[in-house]
């Protein structure tokens, strides 16, 4: 095992969003700075994978080696509230990164028979977007919590409201088949929300004040958002070392006033090189901040945090949920599907409880999946004749079981089809795929926290604020995603969080 000395004034725990702007900050207010990070890449739920028309299908590589030609993010892809105050506009801009707000591209919802009539899918559209409003309304006026009349109360889900029969959501639909179609149609909100609509609590649904409206892409993908932050942040001097895994974080001032030693105001960080597979590195510094996804918290908490954190601060790390969404890329000599439509609402073609290990088929038949065309006419640069598919809740969990190119094929032949024209029988070959499996990442876990689920009484939008907050006499804060009361599960949330984590730091380290 190799000590650093007393190295850097902050030591910051991942190379994310949060722990890259975080890092930023310090170096500008002339702090010195070491990030490691346990991957061999920068950036965490911030992903662009990079191919080109010679990558054989059999090729796994993350990205294309010469001359990438087209790009796809398989985390964050959009700044949701471009034009509404997202602080990653300024980023963009500040890095001369060109922004795209899409053209508005025709949507289609297929039915189990096939796309529906335009009027029933605007109907239905309509009527959902209703529904979540009035949900929203509903939280904000009503006591909350639901009396179950022997003195218990209980959690309202989003799911009662949304799907009970008085519900918006089935406003002038007349026929059952059509009050199905609507509830298929509202559970693809598990994209977005990364669980089901039964696990959303209805009393804090629409709670976040989020950046909405306008959604922007950056041109080439987020990876080169993020490695313009690291290429600056290395010529301010911050050291970033990646593949080193954090195992445990020690307050040192705490032992050494047990052992009643000279005090020195420390954190002692240790960790693995090699993405935790080569040897033992032991840093110290003045501060540390964390930004480790919370998934990967809830794992590791035990035994990273030396002493424990407080209880409470376990506790919500325990109880927080974080959800789960993948990403599936199909790509084509040649599309055949529908070339004017930019989105389609795929609805389940069998709605039988999901079984405790279901087919990659059955997978796909019983959920709601949203499927981007990459080649629909949304004036974005970079169009690829490509399906990308948005894979929620419990499938994305399921289809992680599988190699990519078995979710590929099956997905393949499931979309076929559910998309083609009846008229077709070309039987298109896939020509490059790639998917995300961020349950199966080691250092993520899952996607993101979704918002305040049922089944805890204490469960509510101020856990994201309670995680944000430093322990150890604030010598060890927190930052990310999780760490946001109004932005989580964003990339405008861990933005904030690390901003937030870097001044809180400065005001410390200015006492010391
Ligand atoms: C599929 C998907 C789609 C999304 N789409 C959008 C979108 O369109 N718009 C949007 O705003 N947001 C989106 N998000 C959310 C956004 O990507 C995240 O909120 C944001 O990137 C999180 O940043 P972070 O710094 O909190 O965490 P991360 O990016 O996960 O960074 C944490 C870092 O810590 C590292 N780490 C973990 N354990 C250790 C350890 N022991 N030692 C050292 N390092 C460690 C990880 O490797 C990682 O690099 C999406 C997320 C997903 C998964």
């Amino acid at each position: 095992m190799s000590t650093t000395p007393l190295l850097a004034d902050t030591l910051v725990v991942g190379a994310g969003w949060s722990g890259l702007i975080a890092s930023l900050k310090l170096a500008q207010a002339g702090k010195r700075v070491v990030l490691l990070e346990a991957r061999k890449r920068i950036g965490g739920r911030a992903f662009t994978h990079s191919w080109n028309d010679a990558t054989p299908l059999e090729d796994n590589s993350r990205n294309a080696t010469n001359e990438p030609v087209h790009a796809v993010d398989f985390g964050c892809s959009w700044i949701h509230g471009y034009n509404e105050g997202n602080p990653v506009k300024e980023l963009a801009q500040r890095y001369g990164v060109k922004v795209h707000v899409p053209k508005s591209t025709p949507s289609q919802i297929i039915g189990p028979h096939g796309p529906l009539a335009a009027d029933l899918a605007a109907k239905l559209q309509a009527n959902l977007s209703a529904a979540q409003s009035a949900a929203t309304s509903q939280a904000r006026t009503s006591a909350g919590r639901l009396s179950k009349g022997d003195g218990q109360a209980t959690d309202p889900s989003l799911a009662s409201f949304l799907l009970a029969p008085a519900s918006p959501l089935f406003t002038g639909l007349e026929t059952s088949e059509e009050k199905h179609l609507a509830i298929a149609l509202a559970r693809s909100l598990h994209i977005p929300l990364g669980t089901s609509l039964e696990q959303i609590a209805l009393t804090w649904t629409g709670f976040e004040d989020n950046f909405a409206g306008t959604d922007g892409a950056p041109e080439g993908g987020f990876s080169r958002l993020i490695n313009l932050v690291a290429k600056e942040l290395t010529s301010l001097g911050v050291e970033i070392r990646t593949g080193h895994v954090v195992e445990q974080i020690t307050n040192s001032l705490a032992q050494q006033q047990q052992q009643q030693q000279q005090q020195q105001q420390c954190v002692e960080v240790s960790a693995k090189d090699e993405e935790g597979k080569g040897k033992d590195v032991v840093y110290t510094a003045k501060s540390a901040l964390v930004t480790i996804p919370l998934a990967v918290l809830k794992e590791t908490h035990g035994n990273l945090f030396k002493p424990k954190l407080p209880a409470r601060k376990q506790d919500i790390i325990d109880r927080v949920n974080v959800g789960n969404l993948n990403k599936v890329l199909l790509t084509y000599e040649t599309p055949w599907w529908p070339l004017e439509t930019g989105t389609f609402f795929v609805l389940p073609t069998s709605s039988s409880s999901p079984s405790a290990s279901p087919s990659l088929a059955d997978t796909f038949r019983e959920t709601t999946l949203i499927v981007s065309s990459l080649c629909a006419p949304h004036g974005l640069p970079g169009s690829t004749n490509s399906l990308l598919v948005m894979v929620g809740a419990q499938a994305a969990k399921d289809i992680e079981q599988y190699t990519r190119l078995e979710v590929a094929e099956a997905l393949h032949d499931y979309l076929y089809a559910r998309l083609k024209n009846p008229s077709d029988t070309t039987q298109p070959k896939l020509r490059h795929t790639f998917y995300s499996r961020w349950g199966q990442q080691p250092f993520t876990r899952g996607a993101t926290t979704t918002p305040v689920v049922i089944g805890d009484p204490s469960n509510s939008p101020l856990d994201f604020e309670e995680l944000s907050r430093p322990v150890w006499d604030g010598r060890l804060s927190f930052a990310g995603e999780a760490c946001d009361l109004n932005h989580r599960g964003s990339v405008a949330g861990a933005v904030l969080s690390g901003e937030r984590a870097a001044k809180s730091i400065l005001k410390v380290l200015s006492k010391l």
